[in-house]
């Protein structure tokens, strides 16, 4: 019955793509509307009901490496498949065990010799591959002596490595992004291993064990103390050699996408939403929600004439360092990437004790990161404008790259979404605004077992399943507002869950 009649819809809007300008009250105008009438939260509600039955059946668990995650997998592929999407499986990589056999090794070998001692003066970085090398050091963008506050950019920005000579040993310092990005710029400009020491500061002077959750760089790494980096900052022409014994074991598992049948490929408009739950629960709030909610926009639009190509994405291994994502953006190439238009991402959004909280993609909140890729802040005010059709306040979110919009706005894809919030609390102001009870948390059982199909809040799912309608539909047929993609925006550095 309802097939039935988009087919109709289809046929009587067809030629009407040739003649309407898409604007309000254009064909993205109308569809939007379709959209949002034929998108139900029961709908979504049975995929959740779905996703718990797969926890149930496993163990309690969706997570990354798991059977329940392939039959999550399994589940969203097939409706996908139904529906009349493409699918792809893109296997993605994640660790699965990191065992160290006996103690690194940091020697100064040039032009005088010391020994550092292992696991006192540096310790390898968890999950570093195994590798043994002599190479030079070579210093990146370091800060020496080191400000009173953290202040260090050293390997955040891809610029800092301009001069690397590949085949050296990277020397970077501790400082205000992400290990994991520091580490990742040097794989990139071919460091043959990396030595990242603490900054300098009183309180970040020592070395310590560390899981940074990235070997992909695929050389050894360790981290050190201050003492250790300034000594061989301070070396002209130092030469290390640097030993890691390690065993990396990775493990498999697969992104799911799903692209659109009709539309412009040179034009994408991708929505993505993480499937992997964490190993402590099912996951049904964070992320099935989002998961339901696109596998329900995408079912009810699978017909549509869209004027953009529409692609899913349904990420794996979000909750151990957005693998997915960030492996599905690496594998794309510069061309690839400038076609995503938009990225729109859902990760919890039927949160029990929920606010309607749109990613700050121009930083109007002035705080945290910085304003996303332009036209980001076009996205936040598309989804502003529907929560504002229906009389519902929203509220900002910082752009903070918590989730895996991360890796798109890394290479400057403009992106948004809506977020109902985690383990913050809610405050007095959002309680008057949305209802609910100020001082807990959005979601109590964040990340725990409780996060059942119990802890789905009705009314959010409905209403933020017509506000992802809405937005991908308009976005599907008009991408005008966005601006053309030239050169990547300065890349935001990815804040990431792991610590800076
Ligand atoms: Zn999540």
């Amino acid at each position: 019955m309802r097939r039935i009649a988009i087919a109709l819809i289809t046929a009587l809007a067809l030629p009407l793509a040739l003649t309407t300008p898409a604007n309000a009250g254009g064909l993205d105008d109308l569809f939007a509307k379709l959209l949002v009438k034929q998108v139900k939260g029961p709908n979504a509600k049975k995929h959740l009901d779905a996703l718990q039955a797969i926890a149930n059946a496993n163990g309690g668990t969706r997570a990354a490496g798991t059977p329940g995650y392939n039959a999550s997998r399994d589940y969203v592929a097939g409706k996908l498949r139904k529906a009349g999407y493409k699918v792809t499986l893109q296997p993605i990589n994640f660790v699965e065990s990191w065992t160290e056999n006996s103690p690194p090794t940091l020697n100064l070998t040039a032009p005088n010799s010391k020994t550092y001692v292992p696991n006192e003066d540096f310790f390898s970085f968890e999950p570093s591959p195994a590798g043994d090398v002599t190479a030079q050091v070579q210093a990146v963008d370091l800060t020496l002596p080191p400000t009173p506050t953290p202040t260090s950019t050293s390997g955040c920005e891809a610029s800092d490595f301009a001069g690397f000579v590949a085949g050296r040993i990277a020397l970077i310092q501790r400082g205000t992004c992400a290990f994991a990005l520091k580490i990742r710029n040097a794989g990139r400009a071919g460091a043959s291993g990396i030595i990242v020491f603490n900054e300098g500061q009183p309180g970040r002077t020592d070395a310590f064990p560390l899981d940074i959750g990235e070997w992909r760089a695929g050389v050894p790494m360790v981290f050190a103390d201050f003492a250790v980096g300034n000594e061989l900052a301070a070396t002209a022409g130092a030469t290390v050699r640097l030993k890691v014994d390690s065993t990396l074991v990775l493990g498999t598992n697969d992104n799911v996408i799903a692209e659109s049948r009709f539309g412009d490929p040179r034009n994408v408009v991708m929505v993505g939403a993480h499937l992997d739950s964490v190993p402590a629960g099912p996951g049904i709030n964070d992320n099935g929600s989002g998961s339901a909610s696109i596998l329900e926009v995408a079912e009810e639009m699978a017909l549509y004439p869209v004027k953009n190509k529409v692609r899913f994405g349904f990420w794996a291994g979000e909750e151990i360092g957005l693998l997915g994502s960030d492996q599905y953006v690496a594998s794309l190439s510069e061309t690839q990437r400038d076609r995503i238009r938009v990225y729109l991402n859902f990760d919890m959004v039927a949160s029990p004790n929920y606010a309607y909280k749109l990613y700050d993609g121009d930083n109007s909140d002035n705080e945290g990161s910085p304003a996303g890729p332009p036209g980001s802040d076009r996205i936040e005010k598309q989804l502003e404008a529907f929560y504002g059709s229906r009389s519902l306040p929203t509220v900002g979110t910082d752009f903070d790259g918590r989730s895996d919009y991360g890796p798109f706005i890394d290479v400057g894809i403009p992106a948004g979404g809506i977020f109902t919030g985690a383990e913050g609390i809610k405050t007095a102001e959002e309680a008057a605004l949305f209802g609910g009870t100020a001082g807990v948390a959005y979601d109590a059982c964040y990340h725990q077992a409780c996060d059942t199909i119990a802890n789905i809040n009705d009314t959010a799912l409905d209403v933020d399943l017509d506000a992802i309608a809405d937005s991908v539909a308009r976005f599907a047929f008009d991408l005008r507002s966005i601006p053309p993609r030239t050169a990547p925006a300065a890349a935001v550095p990815l804040a990431a869950k792991t610590a800076a």
